[in-house]
């Protein structure tokens, strides 16, 4: 399918010529510039300053080398990328993801969304990305630690506290952060807030861990609420995943009145009709570092399959998948639009592929796009930045309130847009016009460099 306006035609063009074989940036692309086509149209000067073109083209994309030494002496060499996407509303700020599927492609992907998604959250930070080939499944402490310490060796060139502001992501996590914190320090002599998601004894702010799952249900909760007058109380929810988006969504979930039976990992999925036992889940992921399976063992009445995707074919009024691109396809979506979901929102980003979006769409199930309902996470890093820069800590009540009203804002912003734009209800749209707003803006004031 063309677009319907030339210069965006032209623009995506290129950028596929660009980017040849990169599925998941060129996907991502697509689906923001589609959402701009009315934009495009009624503000002239987009195209007069160039705006879309220097939008999709990364600002920086900085890929290294990774050796370290494994526990049994061997050379290990894995691949570390950034992409400094864009900084025209602050430092460039997102995750670092671990996973043996990182590759430019998905750095891209992640870091061109990213720039919406901060600027959606109404504060001051831009947009980036970045991770490694690296899997920390099976590896030791010692192992993690020396990957990432050499990790930060070459990254501590490219960030800094006002230039970028790097966080946790897939497979980064307290202990990541902690390793990857320590070497910068040691390299640079600063104890800066170059890093969110750090621990509370140095630096890091209460319900980060929680943010992005809980915001992840404000979003849904006034989704629901402003667009079906309905709330989580009775509803069945279906959660994806089990790590630290997951894990937080289904106790927030959970405490708003739903119940969350089923969660997954990338070989299989639990179901537990009596509502998922959170503590036993905590236990297994975050104390024991074990497998989803392993609940079965723990709870009665509880089954394991294995595979991911029959998780979407349960029957739940809420659906939130919560692990990683692409693993909510059109057939997933016909099973969900059968059963009766009435709400799917995106924990993970870009999990839903875009044949499924357009089926929730069309079946009328309210759709929240990863880069408003997951912004709870970055908002909160934004947060934790304000609290490292004033050298104070906010008390989680303060911190938890302030990411709540984030969220309404998000929604409402995103709704808004929508409107605006007589794409009334398409959230997807409304998402993307309201962040590329204020970021074509800034960059029409800061002119282009020769
Ligand atoms: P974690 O590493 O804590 O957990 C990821 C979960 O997803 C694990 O249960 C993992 O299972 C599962 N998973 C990973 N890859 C696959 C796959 N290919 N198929 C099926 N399941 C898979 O990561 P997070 O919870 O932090 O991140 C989850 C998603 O949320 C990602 O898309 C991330 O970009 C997004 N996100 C995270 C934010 C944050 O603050 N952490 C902020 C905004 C978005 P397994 O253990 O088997 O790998």
């Amino acid at each position: 399918m063309a677009f319907k306006s030339e210069y965006l035609t032209k623009v995506y063009d290129k950028v596929c010529q660009r980017n040849k074989g990169e599925e998941e940036f060129l996907q991502a692309v697509r689906e923001v510039l589609e959402s701009l086509e009315p934009v495009v149209e009624q503000r002239p000067e987009i195209e007069k300053n160039g705006i879309i073109e220097r939008l999709v083209e990364p600002e920086r994309f900085i890929q290294f080398r990774v050796p370290w030494v494994d526990d049994n002496g061997n050379v290990q060499v894995n691949r570390g990328f950034r992409v400094q996407f864009n900084s025209a509303i602050g430092p460039y700020k997102g995750g670092l993801r671990l996973h043996p599927t990182v590759c430019a492609s998905v750095i891209k992907f992640l870091g061109f969304e990213q720039i919406f998604k901060n600027s959606l959250t109404g504060l001051p930070i831009g947009g980036g990305k970045g991770g490694s080939d690296f899997d920390p499944k099976g590896k030791s402490d010692n192992e993690v630690m020396r990957f990432c310490q050499s990790f930060m060796t070459e990254l501590s060139k490219h960030i800094g506290a006002d230039t970028d502001v790097p966080a946790g992501d897939i497979g980064v996590g307290a202990r990541e952060i902690g390793y990857m914190f320590g070497q910068y320090k040691r390299l640079r002599n600063e104890f800066t807030g170059v890093l969110t998601g750090k621990g509370l004894s140095y630096g890091g702010s209460l319900a980060r861990t929680e943010a992005t799952g809980y915001g992840l249900c404000y979003f849904t909760d006034e989704m629901i609420k402003c667009m079906k007058n309905e709330s989580f109380k009775g509803k069945t929810v279906v959660i994806s995943g089990s790590g630290n988006v997951a894990i937080y969504a289904t106790q927030k979930a959970t405490e708003l009145g739903g119940k969350v039976v089923a969660l997954s990992d990338s070989n299989g999925y639990i179901y537990d009709p009596n509502g998922i036992n959170l503590d036993v889940v905590k236990q297994i992921k975050e104390v024991e570092r074990g497998r989803i399976k392993e609940y079965v063992d723990r709870v009665q009445g509880a089954t394991y399959t294995e595979g991911c995707k029959g998780i979407w074919t349960i029957k739940c009024d809420i659906a939130l998948p919560c692990a990683t691109q692409n693993e909510l396809d059109g057939e997933s979506a016909d099973a969900l639009i059968k059963n009766g979901v009435i709400a799917v929102a995106e924990g993970a980003n870009m999990p839903s592929t875009p044949e499924a979006i357009e089926k929730f769409q069309a079946a009328g199930v309210m759709f929240g796009p990863a880069k408003a309902a997951n912004a709870g996470g970055v908002a909160t890093s934004a947060l934790e930045m304000s609290q490292n820069s004033e050298r104070l800590s906010w008390t989680f009540e303060e911190v938890d309130a302030k990411l709540k009203n984030i969220m309404v804002n998000i929604f409402h912003n995103s709704y808004n847009a929508a409107e605006k734009y007589g794409m009334k209800g398409n959230l997807v749209a409304g998402a993307n016009i309201a962040g590329f707003d204020k970021v074509a803006d800034a960059m029409m004031w800061q002119g282009v460099a020769y």
